[in-house]
């Protein structure tokens, strides 16, 4: 994948790598409450301090590991490029195709652990979007985790994971996330999971339109192999692969992201046809 047109802008970008959570994490009143305990007990105030931050959960106040704000520098770039170039192709989209207005998410990079609208995130939770904040998160690591553990490397792989995610913010903005939530409270545990396996595989068609769009705009070029590595990062993180590697054994009722084949074949649907109408896997018979 070659870049002729990489889109930089940092204005939707939260840039929390090496922000960790350590040292005075208590502050504000919880830092004084600490000093009078300490008074009271006679003992040193910054070890108590220090005490009570492991027990209690952060309470704001991060702490910078300086040698891991910029880490994995090139994946950054990379996918805030793809952020921003799928924002400049929805934002097209939405206008003339479905005369609506396109709302840009925020793209957050974190190292390890980091809090969002809906709930804490771990590098093991993976890449994901939260409607809640519209915000999409991404531990860069994972990245690294695709190409060796996933064997899907390439710069389209991991471009796939970040238009995927911003195909999420979409799917809010277009209500799909909403019809899911009130279907959660109606039906059962198994229709809910081909449900959510529906709007993932939306996603990944919406990962495969951004695709095919960011060539025809020439945003990007895509050279020999790149389809091919989009296509191995969506055979990677199909259910039935995962459960495989994990389990040993499949349970498709369990299933909410669909399976390895059913990823590739919606990404390449996105980028073959480029065309959203096609996209509707909620009323696809065949998924
Ligand atoms: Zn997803």
């Amino acid at each position: 994948m070659k870049w002729i047109n990489r889109n930089d802008d940092e204005s939707n970008y939260e840039d929390r790598r090496g922000k960790v959570r350590k040292g005075a994490a208590i502050g504000g009143i919880g830092t004084i409450v600490v000093f009078v305990i300490a008074l009271v007990l006679n003992q040193d105030p910054s070890q108590l301090l220090n005490v009570a931050n492991q027990i209690l959960p952060a309470g704001g106040g991060e702490q910078v590991d300086e040698a891991r704000a910029t880490e994995n520098e090139d994946m950054k770039v990379l996918s805030l490029g793809v952020f921003n170039s799928a924002n400049d192709i929805w934002t097209k989209i939405f206008s003339n195709q479905l005369g609506k207005q396109y709302r840009k998410p925020t793209f957050v990079t974190f190292t390890d652990e980091t809090m969002s609208g809906c709930g804490g995130a771990t590098a093991s939770s993976g890449p994901f979007y939260c409607p809640a904040d519209e915000k999409v998160y991404i531990d860069l690591a994972f990245f690294h985790e695709l190409s060796s553990k996933f064997k899907a490397p390439g710069e389209l792989a991991m471009a796939y994971v970040t238009a995927h995610e911003v195909g999420h913010h979409v799917q809010k903005l277009l209500g799909y996330t909403d019809y899911l939530d009130q279907k959660r409270r109606s039906v059962s545990q198994e229709e809910y999971n081909e449900l959510s396996v529906r709007l993932e595989l939306q996603a990944d068609f919406f990962a495969g339109v951004w695709a095919r769009q960011a060539v025809e705009m020439k945003i990007i070029e895509l050279e020999k192999g790149d389809i091919e590595s989009a296509m191995q990062a969506a055979n990677a993180v199909g259910d039935d692969n995962i459960q495989k590697q994990m389990q040993g054994y499949i349970v498709p009722e369990s299933f909410t992201h669909g399976t390895s084949e059913q990823r590739m074949r919606w990404f390449n649907k996105g980028y073959n046809t480029g065309d959203i109408s096609q996209g509707d896997t909620f009323s696809a018979r065949n998924l």
